[in-house]
């Protein structure tokens, strides 16, 4: 599959539903109108990658709708050169999303196959995470923390402790909480001991797994 203008076009439309939306931080929109989505998905789906929805991409697991992507994307605030910690790569589209506004990401996938494909697809399109780990992000990343900003892009039952106590002070961790449906919640760390919480919307993800063991 290659990048055509058609697909540019295509995304120009996709970052005007994303914005009409609510979505109003330019360098997000941007984003959207530079990553060739299409290309993230198989190509059997090729056709839809530009419709502001969520898509299969193999072992049970999708890739964020574009909306989503963006919404989780601004609630992070990211400075140029700021330390992301992602969990659940996927496809790497939302990866991509953050290396886009130049951050430093640490990225996190729990499922094996996934985490082939995806490694495979950074190198070919030379994307490039400063770290790329396959395991349990429930743990977060405790050897590179603490993280300007943590996105979990999967459903959280619970928040994993170890999430907030990644976070440096002044720090944001996007997750959606909740088990059928979820809320995005927004934690802002103010000091060594102390959150504030923000709840933003009800939104439908497939579930964080936590590897017990
Ligand atoms: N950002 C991805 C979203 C993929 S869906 C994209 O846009 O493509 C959520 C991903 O989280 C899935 O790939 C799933 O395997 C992964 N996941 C679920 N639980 C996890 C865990 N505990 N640690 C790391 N990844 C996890």
């Amino acid at each position: 599959m290659r990048d055509l203008p058609k697909h540019k076009g295509k995304r120009n439309q996709l970052a005007e539903v994303v914005a009409a939306k609510g979505i109003k931080d330019e360098k997000v929109l941007d984003a959207i109108k530079t990553i060739p989505r299409h290309l993230f998905l198989d190509s059997s789906f090729e056709d839809h990658a530009y419709q502001d929805k969520a898509f299969p991409i193999g072992a049970e697991q999708t890739i964020s709708q574009p909306y989503t992507v963006a919404f989780q994307t601004e609630l992070l605030k990211i400075k140029p050169n700021d330390k992301i910690l992602e969990i659940g790569t996927g496809s790497g589209y939302q990866t991509a999303v953050l290396l886009h506004l130049k951050a430093k990401v640490y990225t996190v996938e729990r499922q094996g196959e996934l985490f082939k494909k995806t490694k495979l697809f950074f190198e070919k399109m030379n994307y490039r995470p400063k770290k790329f780990s396959f395991g349990d992000g429930y743990k977060g990343m405790p050897k590179e923390a603490p993280f300007d900003g943590i996105i979990v892009t999967a459903g959280a039952p619970e928040v994993p402790p170890a999430l907030l106590s990644q976070l440096k002070i002044g720090g944001r961790l996007v997750i959606p909480v909740g088990i059928d449906t979820q809320i995005m919640t927004l934690f802002l760390r103010t000091s060594e001991k102390e959150f504030k919480k923000q709840e933003l919307g009800s939104f439908r993800f497939v579930p964080l797994l936590e590897d017990k063991n």
